[in-house]
């Protein structure tokens, strides 16, 4: 019994830009204005390090919580 043709799209982040911040999390929605004022400000390492963290958001935020 094989799945030979199971092929599901996977959508990951936007090649460059912010990852859409899920709508909801305050978390993301603050990572997300933050990352667009860094952006904004020529900061890239925090724009990348903000959208590392709205990737994180399926993870539930490890790095936010507690
Ligand atoms: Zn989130």
């Amino acid at each position: 019994m094989t799945n030979k043709t199971m092929s599901e799209p996977v959508h990951l982040a936007l090649p460059d830009g912010s990852p859409a911040p899920p709508p909801g999390c305050k978390v993301c929605g603050a990572l997300a204005a933050e990352g667009e004022r860094a952006q904004a400000a020529g900061d890239l390492s925090k724009v990348s390090d903000c959208n590392g963290e709205i990737r994180e958001h399926k993870n539930a935020h490890p790095r936010r919580q507690r």
